[in-house]
């Protein structure tokens, strides 16, 4: 049996960079991969879907081409083969740098293999067992493959998704939120038929209802066909003739397609991790149980990234490797509750969503006020053709601290930080209001619309 300082058990977002940081502290560490190098952002998630939201970019300009201007003689075409083929070579060349980051890292030995524990501090990678005092699982979470009748028809996940080369015809899939809105939008822009089916009332629930339906608007301005309140799914049919039915009553309604993607939901890989034979506690739906240290309730193990429901995004998962890194190794006592909720929707024109939702201010019940703006009214949309979405922003009348913002429109996930970074200073927003920002830019009428705050009604 080998013995190190430490295991890390997941080459995702947190666990490379803090094999990074424990063998520059003088540990030896011991990284198991039993997948790609990567995990999920690299492989099947992040990095190859927004390789392919850009060709899907690429084919929707030269569609509308005309609009601005431009004539292209001759049809517009996309190769899917060209398409995977940008996707891997982009996916590839970070998979290789995070290879040779870990096989060039002095103190740092890399197993393949599947990770299992043996006891609360050994673990069995296939043949060899491996021990040490600090265990740090970073496994991550895969598709949640759920819905009745899935068991008799062909379908597809996110990471069977990274192998399409071709146009499926028409492609039918379960799950309007995140993934199956970026999966739906790319595909209807390469040219296949896309309906959308959605058990809730609407798309992306997590959000305010008004950003919901302005995305489900978009969405339909380009021929998708959104299935809302299909509370009861369930899938029959063989290979390129799949039907969903939306309602479980016979003869309810239905739709029908050649391809199936299923995007609801994740769950964790931790249910053959072996963590009843450490004792680790996980929540009903297996996700690893942790205090806002990222400590499990076993001493010695942490988790962090997807699978301890702390976070479903790379930076969380990035950030959780730092906070672990700067409590065990630079005695700090850093928390995930000082981080603030932020991420982005990558449809076109993307959202970028930071705090809380109105919804969630209103419930508060707080003194708030709301300012909002039309992306008809932002020059910088007008001037590129992209007028559709919208932004608005709450902020704390009594302390004038920003509780929350949505800017659904052409880089509403890049302008979203200046109003990021102003809450993690915990400034006013008054002090927007003296800045100066760039002008065409979509940020520049963040201030304005500061300027137009109005109570919530
Ligand atoms: C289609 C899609 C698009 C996404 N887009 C975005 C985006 O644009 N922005 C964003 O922030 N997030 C996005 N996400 C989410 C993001 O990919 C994840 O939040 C992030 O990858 C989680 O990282 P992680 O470190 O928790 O684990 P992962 O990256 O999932 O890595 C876990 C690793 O652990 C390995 N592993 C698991 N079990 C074992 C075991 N027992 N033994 C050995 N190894 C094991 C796995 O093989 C894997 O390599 C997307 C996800 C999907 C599915």
């Amino acid at each position: 049996m080998q013995t190190f300082d430490s295991i890390i058990i997941g080459t995702g977002q947190a666990g490379p960079t803090l094999a990074g940081r424990l063998t520059a502290a003088g540990q030896r560490v011991a990284i198991v991969e039993r997948g790609r190098f990567g995990g999920t952002c690299v492989n099947t998630g992040c990095i190859p879907t927004k390789t392919m939201v850009a060709s899907a970019y690429a084919a929707r300009l030269a569609a509308r081409a005309v609009e601005f201007g431009v004539i292209i003689d001759g049809s517009v075409r996309v190769d899917m083969k060209r398409v995977k083929a940008r996707k891997d070579a982009v996916s590839a060349a970070s998979r290789k740098g995070l290879e040779g980051l870990l096989d060039g890292m002095k103190g740092c030995t890399v197993f393949h293999g599947h990770a299992r524990f043996e006891s609360p501090k050994m673990v069995r990678v296939g043949d060899e067992l491996i021990s040490a005092p600090q265990i740090l699982l970073n496994v991550g979470a895969r598709a949640l493959e759920s819905v009745s009748g899935l068991d008799r028809v062909p379908y597809l996940t996110n990471s069977s998704m990274m192998e399409v080369d071709f146009l499926p015809p028409h492609l039918l899939i379960v799950g309007g939120s995140y993934i199956g809105l970026e999966f739906g939008q790319m595909f209807r822009r390469f040219g296949s038929r896309v309906t959308i089916v959605e058990k809730g009332p609407r798309l992306v629930q997590r959000e305010d209802e008004d950003v919901s339906l302005a995305i489900q608007q978009i969405l339909e301005n380009e021929g998708i066909d959104v299935q809302l309140n299909s509370r009861c799914i369930s899938i029959s049919g063989r290979e390129g003739e799949i039907k969903v039915h939306l309602d479980c009553e016979g003869g309810g309604r239905e739709a029908q397609g050649t391809h199936l993607l299923v995007a609801a939901g994740r769950r964790p890989n931790t249910d053959d991790l072996g963590l009843d034979r450490a004792d680790v506690a996980v929540d009903e739906h297996g996700y690893v149980q942790v205090d806002d240290q990222l400590r499990t309730n076993v001493p010695g193990i942490w988790a962090l990234g997807d699978c301890n429901g702390q976070g479903a995004f790379t930076h969380t998962s990035f950030n959780d490797g730092e906070i672990v890194a700067a409590n065990l190794l630079d005695g700090e006592a850093r928390r995930v509750s000082d981080r603030i909720l932020a991420y982005a929707l990558y449809i076109d024109p993307p959202l970028g969503r930071v705090g809380l939702t109105e919804a969630e201010v209103r419930k508060s019940g707080r003194n708030a006020l709301m300012g909002t703006r039309q992306m008809t009214r932002v020059g910088r949309a007008v001037e590129k053709g992209e007028t559709q979405g919208f932004m608005k922003i709450l902020v704390d009348a009594e302390s004038k601290q920003i509780l929350g913002a949505s800017i659904l429109g052409p880089g509403g996930d890049e302008a979203i930080h200046s109003i990021l970074d102003l809450m993690y200073a915990k400034a006013p927003y008054t002090v927007m209001q003296r800045a100066v920002h760039i002008h065409p830019t979509l940020s520049e009428l963040i201030p304005t619309m500061l300027g137009e705050l109005k109570p919530l009604s």
